[in-house]
């Protein structure tokens, strides 16, 4: 995966590339999947969500820049896979994810390989998380209509934010940092997620909502 799919592509922080090989990522999907663990696509994960596929898993991590100390809020916990790798990265992880059964899935694989520095909510990620903010960085891992005005909000100056932005079948994954209380966007690239559903998002889900995208 490093090697063939991530270095190529231009992913040269060693650190990510590190944690990347270090957390395996068959175990945050079901063995049924196991032979494609490694392959360079996102993976169902059931309730028509996905697991990353791992260029954007590095992508998204890498625009984060984090050192070591940061606090991240991580809305989109799904498998469990970019928490993980958040956690090897940054002091500490809060991450949400709207799906009861997602989250306590990826609580328990995620115990099982003993992470001490992640907190997990079950909730509408479109309100951010208000009792820990502000964060250093913000990922959002589900694709946004627009971008939910709490985010602005609980992002500290100097704090990065990533996040897909655009309609339910394709975005933009922007990135922004917050100077003078603003954030400056920049085009990252284009990608497909599954759509965030909330209260400053997406309504409902879709018939149409692909199960294999980002
Ligand atoms: N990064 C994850 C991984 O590696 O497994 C993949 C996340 S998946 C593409 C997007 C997740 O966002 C889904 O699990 C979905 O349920 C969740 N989601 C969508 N809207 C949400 C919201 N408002 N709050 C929290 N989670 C949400």
């Amino acid at each position: 995966m490093v090697d063939e799919q991530l270095i190529p592509r231009g992913i040269m922080d060693k650190r990510i590339l590190d944690a990347i090989g270090k957390v395996p990522r068959h175990i945050f999907i079901e063995e049924a999947f196991w032979d494609r663990a490694y392959g360079d696509h996102a993976l169902p994960i059931g309730e028509r969500q996905s697991i990353s596929q791992p260029y954007m898993v590095a992508l998204m991590t890498e625009a984060l820049e984090l050192t070591g100390t940061e606090r991240v809020l991580e809305i989109g916990t799904g498998s469990g896979y970019q928490t993980a790798i958040l956690a090897e990265l940054a002091a500490k992880v809060y991450s949400i994810e709207r799906i009861k059964v997602l989250a306590h899935r990826a609580r328990m694989i995620l115990d099982g390989l003993n992470y001490l520095n992640i907190v997990i909510k079950v909730f509408d990620g479109t309100y951010g998380w208000p009792d820990e903010a502000p964060f250093d960085a913000i990922i959002v891992t589900a694709g946004a209509p627009a971008i939910p005005q709490a985010y602005i909000e609980q992002l500290k100056e100097g704090g990065r934010i990533i996040i897909p932005v655009g309609d339910r079948s394709s975005q933009v994954l922007k990135k922004g940092v917050k100077m003078g209380g603003g954030i400056v966007f920049t085009d990252l690239t284009s990608c497909i997620f599954v759509p965030l559903i909330g209260a400053f998002a997406w309504k409902k889900e879709e018939d149409s909502d692909r199960r294999n995208n980002n």
